[in-house]
């Protein structure tokens, strides 16, 4: 049996940024995920600026794509309001990846299916021993399923339903657009570029709300293929999938003992956008501060919206309208044209 201080399950952004902080420490870490990174994510790849500060990331450095977005332009029907602010774009399968492997943590690929608490800490498939355990697998997490759901249920209303592709596109349009409301969705849908010529497209809304107002995702994702096709991405084929998630409602129990729930596991994805990285991250860097300081495991500086971020960058471009905050011009990683257009553009 492999025995480690501290399992954490999923290698994520909530599991990575767990890894990072608590290897930093020294501690003993051992990271178990079911698929080998780097690994599909679906997932539109919007990071905010907190994103960023959170992680002490040098996004000049960073060696993959990063994409900084100058505006956000918002759509309600007829009403296109361009909101100035900064928000960078990264691709899943690169980021995650380079995340868990800048952790220094061990990583092997392995599904887990049980856990058993023993006096000491708990026992994963018979297989890993750890005394402590942090839960950081999604939506589908072992350890919430098997340690939480009961004395923490999550609420149908706060499910979302998502469908998106993401596609080699040489798009012209540096900018991030969403589309709130269209044609009655509970949610919105999304246009987010990515550096070199990469581009995510989706949709996503609130399953129950969905369902009783008889929305068919698919006609919905169809309905934003045509427009997109119409105007920003003549040609472009897309075949979409579907992946489901919680938005932040009561977290009553996240930690029992020694077992710590992060990130989707413990649905924490902001209510207004359903942001879920920056979430995902501070509450895998609390996790691990609660256990190396053996403080208490709070969520109350993990933002349930994401208004306020977009707000404070908005005021921060307003009030310091030369200030650069994205990767600077030409430090595109790996060659090719860098076209997207970087706040340093403007
Ligand atoms: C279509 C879509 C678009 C989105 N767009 C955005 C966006 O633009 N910006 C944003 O902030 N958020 C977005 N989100 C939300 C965001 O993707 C998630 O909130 C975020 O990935 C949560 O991170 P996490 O580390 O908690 O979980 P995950 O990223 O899901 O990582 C969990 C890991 O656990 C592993 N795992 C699962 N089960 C097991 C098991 N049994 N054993 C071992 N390992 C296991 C998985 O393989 C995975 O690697 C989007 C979500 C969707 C579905």
């Amino acid at each position: 049996m492999r025995s480690c201080e501290v399992l954490i399950v999923g290698g994520g952004p909530a599991g990575s940024s767990a890894a990072w902080k608590l290897r930093k420490a020294g501690t003993d870490v051992l990271v178990l995920d079911r698929e080998r990174f780097p690994r599909l994510k679906l997932c539109a790849g919007w990071i905010t600026p907190e994103v960023v500060r959170d992680l002490d990331m040098d996004v000049g450095a960073y060696p993959h794509r990063l994409l900084t977005f100058p505006r956000l332009r918002v759509h309600f029907g007829r009403l296109h309001l361009p909101i100035a602010c900064v928000q960078h774009s990264i691709r899943r399968l690169e980021w995650d990846a380079w995340l868990l492997e800048r952790s220094g943590a061990p990583v092997l690929e392995h599904n887990v299916r049980h856990i058993e608490r023993e006096a000491e800490g708990y026992v994963i498939d018979g297989e890993f021993r750890c005394r402590y355990l942090i839960g950081a697998g999604g939506t589908r997490c072992p350890v919430y399923r098997e340690l939480f759901r009961e004395v923490n249920p999550r609420s149908s209303e706060l499910q979302i339903v998502t469908l998106e592709h993401e596609i080699r596109y040489d798009w012209q349009d540096g900018d991030c657009h969403l589309w709130f409301f269209d044609h009655g969705l509970p949610g919105y849908s999304w246009y987010v570029p990515k550096e070199r010529g990469w581009l995510n497209v989706g949709i996503g809304g609130i399953a129950a709300r969905m369902k009783r107002g008889g929305h068919d995702i698919r006609a919905h994702f169809a309905r934003l293929a045509a427009l997109l096709g119409g105007g920003l991405t003549p040609g472009a084929r897309y075949d979409p999938s579907g992946y489901s998630y919680y938005l932040r409602g009561r977290t009553d129990v996240v930690r029992r003992d020694n077992a710590f729930i992060t990130g989707d596991a413990a649905g924490l994805a902001t209510r207004d956008l359903g942001e879920g990285i920056g979430p995902a991250i501070r509450s895998g860097l609390r996790a691990a501060r609660a256990i190396l300081g053996g403080e208490s495991y709070e969520l109350d500086d993990v933002t349930g919206l994401s208004i306020g971020s977009i707000g404070r960058s908005l005021i921060g471009r307003l009030v310091h309208p030369g200030v650069s905050y994205g990767r600077p011009r030409g430090v595109a990683a790996g060659g090719g044209a860098a076209h997207g257009l970087r706040h340093s553009d403007q």
